[in-house]
């Protein structure tokens, strides 16, 4: 097959005193994702149906947050990392179209700069990159502000094809 698919999921716990980041953005708000890395719960999803899409495992495997050398890692630099491993093995990513899980702040008006800074990461056209935003109807942890959640669906294609 010259066309794969991927999707990706994420979640990590917002709490105070951290940087809120997202789509590879700083986001204001007083709270920001917990986490190893940087926390950047969007695009550890994206890095995921990246990895998915062509079964080389999961960023658990890739960057391990027993690995001292990916505390507070910068999330931009992991999926550029993952964009070279594809690239490597011969594929070109497409398009993908992303979901992010939310109650607050509304997202609406950093959706421009999360997908240009995505679409500049994987080397893609803006226009190949979907972000958008959904509260959870404040049911749940996302709901309920405890926590953000991103969903990816990606697809990849071998350079060429
Ligand atoms: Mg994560």
């Amino acid at each position: 097959m010259n066309i794969r698919t991927g999707y990706g999921y994420d979640s990590h716990r917002l709490v105070e005193g951290r940087p809120f980041l997202l789509g590879g953005v700083l986001i204001p708000f007083q709270k920001g994702g917990m986490g190893h890395s940087d926390a950047d719960v969007l695009l550890h999803a994206i890095a995921d149906a990246l990895l998915g899409a062509v079964a080389l495992g999961d960023i658990g495997l890739h960057f391990p947050d027993t690995d001292p050398a990916w505390k507070d890692a910068d999330s931009r630099m992991l999926l550029a990392h993952v964009v070279k491993l594809l690239r490597e093995k011969g594929w070109t990513v497409g398009n993908m179209d992303c979901t992010v899980v939310l109650e607050q702040p509304k997202l609406r008006p950093h959706v421009e700069a999360m997908r240009q800074a995505i679409a500049g990461i994987l080397g893609t056209p803006v226009d190949a990159v979907s972000v958008k935003a959904s509260t959870n109807e404040r049911m749940g942890f996302t709901g309920r502000g405890e926590g953000v959640a991103a969903h990816a669906v990606v697809l990849v294609h071998r350079t060429g094809a």
